[in-house]
């Protein structure tokens, strides 16, 4: 059905939107939504709307929703239409269209579709336990129904609390989901919904249905869980005599074990996978795939080549099941990607937030080209931190990690235990007799000759000379680096340099 829809759509008449309420972290799921809705308007050259949910006032914050805006415009994920930029349909933040949904409701008292209900939340409950206690499902029984118009003004004069009720009209709703296909729900198990705490204060349901018709909304792309919703806004589309969007609801995302996502399955906010040095092309790919599925092998995808790709009929309908070892995969690959430059600049944040490293804002030359060794206090280029970074290109995951995997090149004095310099078992004293030697080989070569080619030459053939490699290059490397596992010796001496090389390997001689 899907692919004959879209040809009754003219290029341009797709309009679209994500309806975030600012009241928490942007998550997955809603940047899923926001890029399938991006995508297919980007595919059909229609119109995609930010339209920010916050009729709930107590959870809504501004701070939420600068958020929430800060995350999708990171993914790559762009509105023509929304409350930051306005738009022909504005405005777009629900609390700012209280007149527009007064306008709607009066309409459905007016035309008798809905009522004032003046029951008290006690009596309501009490209604709603006395069901359930006899198995029946809870819902409104219709009491304030029969209140006589005077007895309605009388109320309202006393100022008696009351809430708008839809009087629900009992009927089967069907409708033909995009990716779900058939859904069918029976609306006496609804009884009278509330729609409004107010003449101005709609529900999410009522709000939702009149904003997509005011904006003009073709298609509602979300996710599953607003299913029980659809029939609902279906009945208050047809009182008000609103055009039907078309619906297509998204599957749940899962934990690879199937249970609903969490952080316990590594889905944290899009903010917190940005501070962990994800990028925003390998996290957009990534949730792109999540119930997405290309009908092929291919698993790498641009934002211009999802557009090209997408459709709806490629979303399965069984839940996505989130791997966040794909998404380290995909980030390493990502990563793999960038020029070293690009690494460099998009590293060094994490290495000045460790305090390893801080701008040089006395240096000379351009600005930016030279930072501070913080312990030491000396001077780095660029140029060289570029060089250290790209050392780990190759197995760098996040950028995150960067400053773990070569903290070692911003430390004074390097702490490490003694039995760390050892090579299988061979003792002290000839650690040291092999360290001093290694010493003098490196002494004697000259500064315009420390390259990595010469360091490897000289000291592999020297490595040969002795039979076990080993016994020369990892206490070496340990020397220079402290650590267990790290790059190899002779591109971290290169990068040092020969003066601090040799420093290295006094401290490890004292160690010893
Ligand atoms: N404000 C709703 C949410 O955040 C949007 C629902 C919809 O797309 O209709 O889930």
């Amino acid at each position: 059905m899907m692919e004959e829809d879209l040809k009754l759509i003219s290029p341009g008449e797709v309009r679209v939107r994500i309806a975030p309420s600012p009241t928490g972290h942007l998550h997955i799921g809603t940047a899923r939504t926001a890029l399938f809705n991006y995508l297919f308007a980007k595919k059909h050259e229609g119109s995609f709307i930010l339209r920010i949910e916050d009729t709930d006032v107590e959870r809504s914050k501004k701070e939420w929703e600068q958020k929430i805006i800060e995350g999708l415009k990171w993914l790559g994920i762009e509105w023509s239409e929304g409350p930051d930029i306005g738009g022909d349909y504005g405005p777009y933040r629900q609390s700012e269209r209280r007149e527009i949904y007064s306008k709607y409701i009066q309409k459905l008292l007016k035309e008798d579709k809905a009522y004032y209900c003046f029951c008290s939340k006690e009596e309501l409950e009490s209604q709603k336990q006395y069901q359930m206690s006899i198995g029946e499902p809870p819902r409104y029984s219709g009491k304030c129904q029969n209140l006589s118009p005077q007895k309605v003004k009388e109320y309202l004069k006393a100022k008696k609390p009351f809430i708008i009720r839809f009087k629900t009209p009992s009927k089967k709703i069907v409708f033909q989901d995009m990716i779900r296909e058939k859904i069918e729900f029976d609306t006496a198990l609804f009884g009278d919904l509330c729609i409004a705490k107010s003449l101005t204060d709609p529900l999410y349901n009522l709000a939702c249905v009149i904003d997509d018709f005011e904006m003009k909304i073709t298609h509602v792309i979300r996710g599953e869980d607003h299913i029980p919703n659809t029939p609902k806004q279906i009945l208050f589309q047809e009182a008000l005599g609103f055009p039907q969007p078309k619906f297509a609801h998204l599957p749940l995302i899962l934990g690879p074990d199937r249970s609903k996502l969490s952080k316990r399955h590594g889905a944290i906010s899009i903010t917190e996978y940005r501070k962990d040095g994800y990028l925003a092309e390998a996290l957009t790919n990534f949730i792109a795939l999540l119930s997405w599925n290309p009908g092929t092998e291919r698993e790498v995808f641009s934002m211009p080549s999802l557009i090209k790709e997408f459709s709806i009929e490629k979303i399965q309908k069984s839940g996505a099941i989130f791997n966040i070892t794909k998404l380290d995969w995909m980030n390493g690959f990502y990563i793999r990607q960038k020029s070293p430059e690009k690494l460099t600049e998009y590293c060094i944040p994490y290495l000045v937030e460790k305090n390893l490293i801080e701008p040089e804002l006395e240096a000379e030359g351009l600005p930016g080209q030279f930072y501070k060794i913080i312990e030491t206090g000396e001077k780095i280029s660029l140029k060289r931190l570029e060089k250290i970074i790209s050392l780990y290109q190759e197995r760098l995951k996040k950028l995150s990690e960067i400053p773990e995997l070569t903290h070692f090149f911003f430390k004074g004095k390097l702490e490490y235990d003694k039995e760390l310099l050892r090579w299988k078992d061979i003792e002290d004293k000839e650690i040291k007799n092999i360290l001093k030697k290694v010493k003098k080989i490196l002494s004697k070569i000259k500064s315009e000759n420390w390259t990595e080619k010469n360091l490897t030459n000289i000291l592999m053939a020297e490595a040969d000379k002795i039979g076990d490699r080993g016994k020369i290059l990892w206490p070496l490397r340990v020397s220079l680096t402290g650590e267990k596992a790290s790059a190899g010796p002779f591109e971290v001496a290169t990068i040092l340099g020969k003066e601090k090389t040799l420093e290295r390997l006094n401290q490890s001689y004292d160690i010893l």
